[in-house]
């Protein structure tokens, strides 16, 4: 969903009172926003937005001038629930700009001054109740030109930017690689980009934001906070540099001043990360779950055993962009590895928990937009640095590290003297600093202390000389502090009472020496108040020439929390490490699917090896009835070989992996169908890709192709892609193409490099038993006509179909089959050692198996059989 809104229908006609008119004028200065219009305790949404965010959020619609005959709709929020009711808005891609108060309504003479103070955008947030802790939250500013694209990312919350730029055929892969929560383009774009910056945003989610072109730099002159260090290092990407400008220009326009600052720029190439695009993240529910499954059924849910918001971040950004060269991926096994040999990982998770989110902290205070509170837990987070920095100083791995944790103390001290223990989160209202560090604010708080309490001590002394022993010291907004005396002693009141205000069965008075009292008070606590403010800026702006100090610590502390998470999830699932190795071999075994594993009782899932390399195994052929287990295999080699160059160990009894740049994975379109294209059109456009992208390194991994169309042409399409992949002059990527197309194993006879597979299955008595085993050889074609007959076919149609399949097989006539014997069975595969280790033919089950079944299974199978019920209902 985008968040575009259209422009608002409020013209004169409805704006004819002067807040309606003072509302209008607002609106129109932010036609794609909700509109949040403060009115007394709420926030109120008119004409549009009230109709499309009472729909949204759940409110009641009603009216502001019933009796009128054109009314204006209306709904409203409390105005202390302003962030929770954004935060839904923000998610759904929409924007919201909030209208406020400028003055004290009980000051104001007429109406209340109003004006926009904050416009909050998905992508330009940086408060903790708009965001998620895990992710990075990134908007996209997108510099389109004829022949290539600028891409700037930056993410507000953390100070990161990212700078690309591509051709046109790669733009769609690129932008579909990362989750963006909005899109900036320029407006105009020229006709000759315009349709190719459509195709490549086509389908993503996110908001639209669409900025003057000329806020993009080349348009105009450069923005003054673009470093001159950042614009000179990336010189050669000058597209990405407009972009960039772009995206802090809107930030800052987003944010009101002060400006944004990006503390970490990097490039954001491609080479040397192994690629897979949005369709394979989906397929391999590796962060999200299919339409209709559970959080539990991705392998984020299981991998995230990070402690830190920080760690999570970064792990997931290495498990988006894993590494693709052999010493990127050694170096991160190498930290990995030390948290897996000593005993420093426990301590250190321990010593982790409840860390504040350094890394957004230092944002929040690079823009000046850290509250006391948030002041308060950097100053927490700061406290326990050196403790940690002195857990892992034992050991030489962590050198490095231990040193970019040694935060100058000068910060930590000032906060401790400076703060009070529990920091409120507005720094207008005073409690923030702490007694003894500011002599001025001290004596301001004495004076209001003791004006107080003279105030205080008022009440016993006039009731002492009044005689009236209910009399009460009080006070309100309005008249200030009064003495309350009920009517029952009027008659006593002192004479130097002035009587203020009438209640029902009392009187309100003042006495000259309380009102002096009371200016005092009311004086210091004012000054008190801005004393503590301006202490409290000071104390900010000061932190603020740390942040590159706390920004380093916070990238330390992100960086040893994920790699100590690779390691727990290693010890927790006894994972193994990987060798990757500059080869086109792929050879691992005992592999399982680190989340239906998990999902199933402990020693259920049967692992599986894979092997395969360019020269004999190029193409594995996978058939197999369906639910055998052919896409479990196939997701379950990806996320092997993506864990794997993540620097994570694996899922593995052991695993040699050629590194892989490009991760191909096809397989039913379903997913996209929403997107109004039709499932064989998908499917073919990212065959095209495959075919057209892939390379020597490519792992590519096909589950049914062809299937979204008549049966003979999709099988003809297999057949022709399995050719091309295979052909010698191509790149040759090392393939595993699961189908049901059961005449592709013929294929095996004509090309040296591809091999049948099979996943095995046993009918037995009643059911059918998938033994989620992968062996060699082609799998038996008449499974169907098996499990039909299971299903309750009768027996005359399943005798038919037998028939006519084994006219088809052998190209035989019916007639000529139907006076010949039964047909043989097919010759029992050979395994291979490296997918099966069975026991010898004449072991004494096998002889019991044979008994019970002797024609219809092989030895083999019979063994498998048996051990697979045996390990299921016991010996
Ligand atoms: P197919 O792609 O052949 O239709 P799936 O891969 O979807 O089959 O597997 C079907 C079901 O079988 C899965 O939901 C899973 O629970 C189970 N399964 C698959 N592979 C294994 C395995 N190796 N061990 C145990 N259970 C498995």
């Amino acid at each position: 969903m985008t968040g575009e809104r259209g422009t608002l229908v409020a013209d004169g006609a409805h704006a004819r009172t002067p807040l309606m008119r003072q509302y209008v004028a607002a609106k129109q200065e932010h036609p794609d926003a909700f509109l949040f219009f403060r009115l007394g305790d709420f926030y109120e949404m008119f004409f549009d937005d009230a109709v499309r965010g009472a729909q949204l959020l759940g409110l009641t619609l009603t009216s502001r001038n019933k009796q009128d005959p054109d009314p204006v709709p209306m709904c409203g929020i409390p105005w202390h629930q302003r962030d929770a009711y954004t935060a839904r808005l923000l998610k759904l891609g929409f924007k919201v700009a909030i209208c406020d108060q400028l003055e004290d309504p009980a000051q104001a003479k007429g109406l209340v001054q109003r004006g926009v103070t904050e416009v909050l955008t998905p992508g330009s947030v940086t408060g903790e109740s708009f965001l998620e802790g895990a992710a990075n939250n990134y908007l996209a500013a997108l510099w389109p030109r004829p022949d290539r694209l600028g891409v700037c990312l930056a993410d507000a919350s953390t100070g990161e930017m990212k700078l690309a730029e591509c051709a046109w055929p790669e733009a769609a892969a690129l932008l579909s690689r990362t989750r963006v929560a909005e899109w900036v383009v320029p407006e105009p774009v020229e006709d000759a980009v315009a349709p190719r910056l459509e195709a490549a945003l086509a389908g993503l989610p996110g908001a639209r934001t669409r900025v003057p072109a000329a806020r993009y730099l080349g348009a105009a002159t450069p923005p003054p906070r673009w470093s001159e260090q950042v614009a000179d290092r990336n010189a050669d990407l000058p597209l990405a540099l407009a972009a960039a400008a772009a995206a802090l220009d809107y930030l800052s326009r987003t944010q009101g001043a002060p400006a944004l600052q990006m503390t970490r720029v990097d490039r954001w190439s491609e080479d040397a990360i192994l690629r897979y695009d949005a369709a394979t993240a989906r397929h391999l529910e590796l962060f999200a779950p299919q339409p209709g499954g559970e959080p539990a059924h991705t392998l984020w849910h299981h991998l995230n055993l990070a402690v830190t918001a920080g760690g999570s971040r970064r792990l997931r950004a290495w498990l988006e962009r894993p590494l693709a060269t052999r010493a990127d991926v050694l170096a991160r096994q190498q930290a990995v590895a030390a948290w897996l040999a000593g005993t420093a990982r426990g301590s250190f998770r321990e010593a982790l928990r409840g860390m504040p989110d350094l890394e957004r902290l230092s944002a929040r205070i690079a823009c000046a937009k850290a509250t006391p509170r948030e002041l308060g837990a950097l100053r927490d987070g700061l406290a326990r640095l050196p403790e940690i920095a002195e857990g892992l100083s034992q050991n030489d791995a962590f050198a490095e590290v231990v040193e970019a944790l040694a935060v100058p103390p000068a910060l930590a001290i000032r906060l401790r003297t400076a703060l009070v223990d529990e920091p409120p989160v507005s720094s207008k209202d005073g409690e923030v600093i702490r007694e003894g560090f500011d002599e001025l604010r001290d004596s301001l708080h004495a004076l209001a202390h003791s004006g107080k309490r003279w105030i205080a001590e008022l009440e016993a002394s006039e009731r002492e000389r009044s005689g009236i022993p209910s009399l009460k010291v009080g006070y309100n907004k309005v008249f200030g502090y009064y003495l309350e005396i009920t009517n029952a002693h009027r008659d006593k009141v002192p004479a130097d009472y002035e009587r203020r205000q009438t209640l029902t069965n009392a009187e309100r008075y003042v006495t000259p020496a309380l009102k002096a009292r009371e200016s005092e008070v009311l004086g210091a606590e004012d000054k008190l108040r801005a004393r503590e403010h301006e202490l409290f800026v000071g104390l900010r702006e000061e932190a603020g020439c740390h942040v590159a100090a706390l920004q380093a610590a916070a990238d330390a502390l992100a960086r040893l929390d994920a790699e100590a998470t690779l390691a727990e999830a290693a010890a927790r699932y006894e994972w193994t490490r990987p060798v990757l190795e500059d080869s086109d071999r792929l050879l691992a075994e005992g592999v399982r699917h680190p989340v239906v594993e998990r999902l199933l009782p402990r020693g259920e899932f049967v692992a599986n090896d894979v092997r395969l390399d360019a020269r004999e195994r190029q193409i594995v052929l996978l058939t197999g009835p369906n639910m055998g287990g052919k896409s479990t295999y196939l997701r379950q080699v990806a996320l092997l070989v993506l864990l794997a160059q993540a620097g994570s160990w694996v899922p593995a009894a052991k695993a040699t992996i050629g590194l892989v740049d490009r991760l191909f994975t096809r397989v039913g379109a379903a997913d996209r169908l929403g997107a109004g294209q039709s499932t064989f059109m998908v499917e073919m456009r990212e065959t095209a890709d495959i075919l057209m992208s892939s390379t020597a390194r490519s792992l590519v991994l096909l589950d049914e192709i062809g299937r979204g169309t008549a049966t003979y042409d999709g099988l003809a399409l297999a057949w022709a892609v399995t050719e091309h992949l295979h052909d010698a002059s191509g790149p040759r990527p090392r393939t595993i193409f699961a189908t049901h197309y059961h005449e592709l194993t013929q294929l095996a006879e004509k090309l040296p490099r591809l091999v049948n597979a099979h996943v095995t299955v046993k009918e037995w008595g009643d059911g059918v038993v998938f033994l989620h085993r992968v062996a060699e050889g082609p799998a038996d074609r008449s499974y169907g006509i098996h499990v039909a007959r299971l299903a309750g076919l009768p027996p005359s149609v399943i005798e038919r179909a037998r028939v006519v399949l084994a006219e088809l097989e052998s190209e035989r006539t019916v007639e000529e089959l139907e006076r010949a014997p039964k047909r043989a069975r097919r010759e029992a595969p050979v395994p291979l050692p490296l997918f099966d280790a069975a026991p010898p033919a004449e072991h004494p089950l096998a002889a019991e198996l044979r008994t019970l079944a002797p024609d219809s299974m092989t030895p083999l199978e019979a063994l498998q059989l048996l051990a697979e019920w045996k390990r299921r209902f016991g010996a």
